[in-house]
């Protein structure tokens, strides 16, 4: 590519060109984080780092990139998330690539990661075996074993396109010797016990709908996101057969929706479980409990 003189205010055919003028295209469809969105998929659409955007910024763009970066900026302005366009999304500092069936990561989920982890004093660090259920990218699972490197898991999900999912990212990880995904509902039909279960269930409440943003409503897949009308449906339906596959010193790491605490409390306790922590999120939100038989 041919260097031209710097032109800081011109739209293309400078690469950071391109990214003004999305930048400004973005910023007028009241996208949330305009100037972010539109490096990362100018650098996609180039295959290089979104770092690299401002060393490249002078650089000529030919015909035919200008062409190929048209359609991801249009999905992004029909707010599909930059995540699903570039395909993959970062989660406890690992790649996760996301299909139509599962959930883009979040996060918050990261606290479920951490409360496991503050878990090994309790199991001495052992060998231990990890069922992840509704396990989606299955980042959930495959953050704590890259952490944990003498434990084992099992990831189930209702979608056998999330299990794929799962299964590929296992493999791009390295972790798949010690990471196995199975379809089924939860954990009905697994004779194994486990020593910990760990799950980001649906827990939305069909109410909340149409609170929720574009991205979230149109492109994450409601099996994922909805829990019935109190947002509560996958709690009922989980815990009993998680706590028939618990070992009897193992852990239940479960995520919950903001203000929940309460009420999957008191789910668990008729389903055999006695609540030890709760462990906020980088908002303060209580979004993770950690329970035990009892
Ligand atoms: N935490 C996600 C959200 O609030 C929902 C995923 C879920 O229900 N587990 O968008």
């Amino acid at each position: 590519m041919a260097k031209v003189p710097e032109d800081h205010t011109s739209t293309g055919p400078t690469i950071g060109g391109l990214v003004r003028e999305f930048t400004a295209r973005f910023e007028s469809a009241g996208l949330d984080s305009p100037r972010l969105d539109a490096r990362i998929l100018v650098a996609h659409v180039l295959g290089f780092e979104p770092s690299h955007v401002f060393l490249k910024s002078d650089e000529i763009l030919d015909a035919d990139t200008r062409r190929d970066a048209e359609l991801p900026a249009e999905r992004r302005l029909a707010h599909e998330p930059v995540s699903r366009i570039i395909g993959t999304r970062e989660f406890w500092g690992l790649e996760f690539a996301l299909t139509p069936e599962t959930l883009d990561p979040r996060p918050d989920t990261e606290t479920l990661v951490s409360a496991a982890l503050e878990l090994k004093p309790h199991f001495n660090n052992a060998p231990i075996r990890i069922l992840d259920l509704g396990t989606g990218t299955g980042c959930l699972l495959l953050a704590i074993l890259s952490e944990w490197p003498s434990a084992t898991g099992l990831g189930m999900d209702i979608s056998d396109g999330a299990v794929a999912a799962a299964r590929a990212n296992a493999d791009r990880l390295g972790i798949a010797p010690r990471a196995e995904f199975r379809t089924g509902n939860w954990a009905d039909g697994l004779a194994d016990t486990f020593d910990m279960v760990v799950s980001n269930p649906p827990y939305i409440a069909e109410e909340e709908r149409s609170y929720l943003s574009a991205e979230v409503a149109e492109f994450d897949p409601p099996a994922a996101l909805f829990g019935g009308v109190d947002g509560l449906a996958a709690y009922r339906a989980m815990l009993p057969s998680a706590r028939r596959v618990m070992a009897p010193d193992g852990r239940l790491i479960i995520e919950i929706g903001s203000e929940q605490a309460p009420a999957v409390t008191e789910l668990l306790g008729p389903a055999g479980f006695k609540v030890e922590a709760q462990k906020k999120d980088l908002a303060h939100i209580v979004r993770c409990l950690v329970a035990r038989p009892g």
